[in-house]
């Protein structure tokens, strides 16, 4: 295969001279790699990829350097809670409660993510601007399809009515995925807002849109009839941001109580590893660190007496 094809990455592009605008990203190694991580069934690789390239495409639009989101959506279907999150340089992670749940193709062959998610539950967006209080925007789930979901919090929530297309094709791995978020912008005038809606049907199926295609040639594909421009392009990433130290203050996090039971359990060898050591294990990138009683013994110190 053309090596360009493999390659994720995002096009932040100007249409109509600035009346609309479109974020469109291949996003097949990042879902790829997720599913690696998480051993997703089918269809909790399309419903947790198509959630994560629809955070990367929003952290698009994070200014500062160190402003980050977080996406969490709690449906009632048997895939529970999933969460995404990613930083200004759109390094992305995910998590899915039950990454294992499969359910059968629906009868029109497409994968039953709507279903898998639930139908009812909450969409809920917290931005982190580096003020004192994070943003946070919840709308309700719409279908569970993801796509829909994130055009209600769009419209509902930041007031931006937005066309939201997310695909992930999946056979044993992940063949294409991708996204592709279309906004109308302050000023756009009825001629615009009409080229634009005429247009939605071309951005369906943006997962075999990519597939076949570079990104900048999808690009040309859906948006050259709507004086498109390229303003800038990103190379996103599944990437978590973990560490030990992250890790060490969580643990602290937990409080005293917590904290001596883990101790007096870890010295009696209670679930601990062959070296006598506790493996705590991040859930977004599933890496193990590990910490002997001593250890905690210590966070347990600085927790109650912080210098
Ligand atoms: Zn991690």
């Amino acid at each position: 295969m053309d090596q360009l094809l493999n390659l994720d990455g995002i096009l932040h592009i100007e249409l109509l001279g600035g009346q609309a605008r479109a974020l469109l990203m291949r996003s097949t190694s990042m879902v790829e790699a997720a599913r690696r991580t998480h051993q997703t069934s089918r269809v909790a690789t399309a419903a947790l990829g198509r959630m994560m390239t629809a955070t990367a495409l929003m952290a698009v639009s994070l200014k500062g350097e160190k402003n980050r989101l977080s996406v969490t959506i709690k449906g009632d279907g048997p895939l529970g809670t999933m969460i995404a999150a990613a930083n200004a340089q759109c390094d992305v992670k995910g998590w899915v409660q039950n990454p294992q749940v499969d359910l059968p193709r629906r009868p029109d062959g497409k994968l039953a993510v709507g279903d898998a998610v639930g139908r009812k539950g909450v969409l809920t967006v917290v931005k982190d601007l580096g003020m004192r209080e994070p943003y946070v925007g919840q709308v309700n789930l719409v279908s569970g399809e993801i796509g829909e979901d994130f055009a209600m919090y769009f419209t509902a929530s930041e007031q931006t009515p937005s066309l939201v297309s997310l695909g992930v094709l999946t056979s044993q791995t992940v063949e294409s995925a991708g996204g592709l978020i279309v906004q109308m912008l302050p000023g756009a005038d009825e001629a615009a807002i009409r080229s634009v809606e005429m247009s939605a049907p071309m951005f369906e199926n943006i997962s075999r849109t990519l597939k076949d295609m570079t990104l900048e040639e999808a690009a040309k594909d859906l948006f050259s009839h709507l004086e498109m421009r390229v303003l800038e392009s990103r190379v996103p990433r599944f990437r978590c941001d973990c560490s030990r130290e992250r890790m060490e203050k969580a643990l602290i996090s937990l409080g005293r109580a917590e904290l001596t039971q883990m101790i007096d359990e870890a010295r009696k060898g209670i679930d601990v590893e062959r070296d006598g050591t506790i493996a705590l294990m991040c859930q977004f990138c599933r890496r193990s660190r590990r910490f002997t009683a001593d250890d905690l013994q210590a966070l347990l110190d600085q927790a109650v007496s912080p210098t």
